[in-house]
């Protein structure tokens, strides 16, 4: 999945590979999009973010999808710090800092990081764009579990990985996958618990003065799974309020814990 860094309108001043005395290399490493100042620029994949500030590159957002680095150029200004970022997200806005002549947006893909070392390392976006370079689903793991539902099973299979028998590139694009599952999966998950844990917490403080039996109803309409449960008794145990009436909270929250997990 990609996008391109730029909504339309944009126009293409030069294309991937084409002779550019400006280049490192001789030639262009990526594609450039002419488009007024200060236009959105947009993450094309989903990744890690790293922004830097280069004297050619100017202000310079990478993006490291598992497999390649995105390197996006000649931003007027960061709109985002770094971390985990979406495809289509804004990362930037659009300018001419660095090396650079006009208001555009490179957009380059490399193999081997922010500064890459040779023209070999770059491919042509327009193909990422067409899906040249999807991966296939990498087959389950022996002895592991391939689909990553939790963070702790994300964690896993990335220690898994590590010790799997093969040379460090064939582990290389697993490990990638593991790390794009967690935050694809994992980790709107976990932001998720805690805004629920959030919700919890104001639900019960504002049904203090109500019998136990109705902060039950109003907990249980809340959590939906077992995870959040064991953090729910946690949270109660800092909320204000009657220790008895606390106490039927915390009994009812372990009871639906056991129906879920410690059947037979
Ligand atoms: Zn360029």
């Amino acid at each position: 999945m990609s996008r391109r860094p730029v909504d339309s309108p944009y126009q293409i001043t030069t294309e991937f590979g084409v002779p550019d005395s400006y280049a490192k290399f001789g030639r262009h490493s990526g594609v450039d999009y002419a488009v007024p100042l200060n236009r959105q620029i947009f993450a094309p994949v989903s990744g890690t973010l790293t922004n830097v500030v280069s004297p050619t590159g100017g202000n310079m957002g990478v993006i490291f999808d598992g497999r390649f680095y995105h390197r996006l150029m000649h931003n007027n200004s960061f709109s985002r710090g770094n971390g985990a970022v979406s495809e289509g997200n804004e990362v930037a806005k659009a300018g001419t800092t660095g090396l650079s002549t006009g208001v555009h947006s490179h957009w380059d893909i490399n193999t081997q990081g922010t500064y890459p070392t040779s023209f070999a390392a770059f491919i042509p976006p327009a193909d990422f764009l067409a899906g040249k370079y999807n991966q296939v689903t990498p087959p389950p793991v022996a002895g592991g579990n391939n689909m990553f539902n939790t963070e702790a099973e994300v964690i896993e299979a990335y220690l898994l990985l590590r010790g799997t028998p093969g040379t460090a590139a064939e582990r290389a694009p697993w490990i990638g996958q593991s790390k794009q599952r967690f935050f694809v999966v994992a980790k709107p998950e976990a932001d998720s618990t805690r805004k629920q844990l959030a919700d919890v917490k104001v639900a019960l403080a504002n049904l203090q003065a109500k019998p136990p039996t109705t902060v039950i109803k109003e907990v249980i309409k809340i959590v939906d799974r077992p995870v959040e449960v064991i953090k729910i008794q946690e949270v109660i145990k800092e909320v204000p309020g009657p220790v008895d009436e606390k106490a039927t909270v915390v009994g009812v929250l372990k009871r639906f814990w056991d129906s879920l997990f410690k059947k037979g």
